[in-house]
C-alpha cells in the first residue's frame, strides 16, 4: 500500500507481471479516453490498471517492463469474420462472377484439396498473417474447426470458431445430422477454454434446411454458445426468399427462431426498413466485410443505419479466396470508413473514430463478448497491441484514429499481446514457425493448381 504522503516512487509497489508504456494509450473505455505517455499495468490474463505511466509506474513494481515511448498501444483487432483455412487459396481465381467463382474454382478447389491437414496449415498461415497484422480475437466459420481451434491455441490467439453445418455433403461431414452431432463434441470439448469459444455456424438460408438450422440454434443454445450465419450477403439470396418465401432473409431467420440467442450474422447487405428493428431487438451482431462486399460486388451493407439503430456492428475481412486477398484489419477499417463516405455523397459520415472503435470495442459487442475484451480497461482481458509511430506514413500525428484508421498500416504493427502473453515481439510471431508455414504454401499452392487444371 502507498503511505500517504510520500511521493516518491514506491520500490515496494505492488507486484504486477508487466508494465507496458506508450506515446498514446488508446483505450476505448466508456469516455473513448487517449492517454498520452500513458501505461498499462498487467496480471496475469487481465488489465490490472491503465493510466498516465507516471501514475502507473509510482502504484507497482513489474517483472517485466515494455517501453515503447514512440507507438500507440491499443486493443487488440477483432476480425469479426474469416474462414482462415482458406489462405491456402489467395489469388486462386480473383476477378470473376459469384456463381463462376464459386462452381468453376472454389467448390471444386474445395472438394479436391480440403482435409485435416490442408486446415492446418491453412489455418496457420491466416494466423500468422493476422497476429502480425495485429488482429488478436477472429470469428471463423469452416469444417474441420476442432483443428482450427487446436491451432489457435498453440498460437495463443483467441477464436469464436463456427463449425459449418450445411445442406450438402462437406469435407468433414456427410450430413447436417452427422455435422450437428460433430459439433456438439467440439462445442464440449471446448466449453469452457480460455482462448476458444466454440460456435455452431450453419452457412446460410439458401445452403441449409430450415429444420437444420433449427436444430442449430437449439443446439448452440444448450450449451449456451453462438451462432454464426451468412445474412442477405446478396441480391440474389434478397430476392429468392422474397420469392420464394414472402419475407427477407432476416424475417425468415427471426421467423425460424435462429436469431432468438447469441447470434453473429455477417454481411447484412440486403435489409429491408423492419429488419433494422429485428436485428436490434434480437440483440444480433453483425459483421460488415466492406473488402469482401466491394470485390464481389455484393453491395453496400446500410452500416450508418445499423449504427443509428443501435446495433453492434464489427469489421471482418471473409476468406482469403475471391472475396478478399488478406486478413488485414487495417484495410477493412480504411474501406469501411470510405465506403460510406461514397455512397452516401457525406464526408462526414462513418468517421475514423467510429471505424476503428468497430474493428475493436464494438467487434467485441457484436461477438458478444463485451464484457471480455474490446477495450483497455481494467479488469479486460490483456489483448493489446503496439503500433509503431516511427515510418514515413506515421508522422507527423495530429490526431491518433486518423493515423490508426487512414495512414497506419499493418506493417506499423510492432507487438501483441493476448491474453497477457506476448505472441509478436518486434514483428516476429514466437508461436508459429513462420518459414514452415510460408513453404507449405508454396507447396499446396502447386498442389491445388494441379488439381485445377485437370478440369
Ligand atoms: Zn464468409
Amino acid at each position: 500500500m502507498a503511505l500517504a504522503g510520500c511521493t516518491r516512487q514506491q520500490p515496494g509497489g505492488m507486484a504486477v507481471d508487466v508494465i507496458w508504456s506508450a506515446r498514446y494509450v488508446v483505450t476505448e473505455d466508456a469516455q473513448r479516453q487517449v492517454i498520452e505517455n500513458g501505461a498499462v499495468a498487467i496480471l496475469g490474463e487481465r488489465i490490472f490498471d491503465v493510466g498516465p505511466r507516471a501514475e502507473i509506474d509510482r502504484k507497482y513494481a513489474a517483472r517485466t517492463r515494455m517501453d515503447q515511448p514512440n507507438a500507440i498501444l491499443a486493443p487488440g483487432l477483432i476480425n469479426t469474420h474469416t474462414h482462415a483455412a482458406m489462405s491456402l487459396f489467395r489469388g486462386v481465381a480473383d476477378d470473376l462472377k459469384l456463381q463462376d467463382w464459386l462452381e468453376k474454382y472454389i467448390f471444386p478447389a474445395e472438394a479436391k484439396n480440403v482435409d485435416r491437414e490442408f486446415v492446418r496449415w491453412g489455418t496457420r498461415l491466416g494466423l500468422l498473417e493476422m497476429a502480425l497484422s495485429g488482429t488478436t480475437t477472429f470469428a471463423d466459420m469452416y469444417y474441420f474447426e476442432e483443428t482450427v481451434a487446436e491451432e489457435t491455441k498453440k498460437a495463443g490467439m483467441r477464436g469464436v470458431l463456427g463449425q459449418t453445418v450445411i445442406g450438402f455433403p462437406a469435407p468433414d461431414y456427410k450430413t447436417p445430422e452427422a455435422a450437428l452431432a460433430g459439433t456438439e463434441v467440439f462445442l464440449k470439448a471446448y466449453a469452457d477454454d480460455p482462448l476458444i469459444v466454440p460456435a455452431v455456424a450453419p452457412h446460410a438460408i439458401y445452403t441449409t434446411s430450415d429444420e437444420t438450422l433449427k436444430a442449430s440454434r437449439a443446439l448452440a443454445d444448450r450449451y449456451g454458445k453462438p451462432l454464426i450465419i451468412h445474412l442477405a450477403e446478396t441480391k440474389t439470396e434478397f430476392d429468392e426468399a422474397l420469392q420464394k418465401r414472402k419475407k427477407t432473409p432476416a424475417k425468415t431467420l427471426s421467423d425460424l427462431g435462429v436469431l432468438s440467442g447469441w447470434t453473429l450474422a455477417a454481411h447484412a447487405v440486403w435489409l429491408d426498413p423492419a429488419d433494422f428493428g429485428l436485428l436490434k431487438a434480437t440483440g444480433t451482431g453483425i459483421a460488415h466485410c466492406p473488402s469482401s462486399n466491394m470485390k464481389l460486388a455484393s453491395g453496400v451493407a446500410p452500416v450508418l443505419k445499423l449504427l443509428q439503430t443501435g446495433v453492434a456492428v464489427g469489421l471482418g475481412t471473409d476468406g482469403v479466396a475471391g472475396s478478399n486477398n488478406d486478413v488485414e484489419m487495417f484495410e477493412e477499417m480504411d474501406l469501411a470508413a470510405k465506403l460510406q463516405k461514397v455512397t452516401s455523397g457525406d464526408p462526414t459520415a462513418l468517421p475514423a473514430e467510429q471505424a476503428f472503435a468497430m474493428a475493436t470495442v464494438m467487434g467485441a459487442r457484436a461477438l458478444g463478448m463485451g464484457n471480455v475484451i474490446g477495450s483497455v480497461e481494467t479488469g479486460k482481458k490483456a489483448d493489446i497491441i503496439s503500433i509503431r509511430l516511427d515510418a514515413p506514413n506515421a508522422v507527423p500525428l495530429y490526431n491518433v484514429y486518423s493515423q490508426l484508421v487512414y495512414s497506419l498500416k499493418a506493417s506499423d504493427v510492432s507487438d501483441v499481446m493476448v491474453n497477457g502473453k506476448i505472441i509478436v515481439r518486434n514483428r516476429k510471431m514466437l508461436n508459429i514457425d513462420d518459414q514452415a508455414v510460408v513453404a507449405k504454401a508454396e507447396e499446396y499452392r502447386a498442389r491445388i493448381a494441379k488439381s485445377l487444371s485437370g478440369n
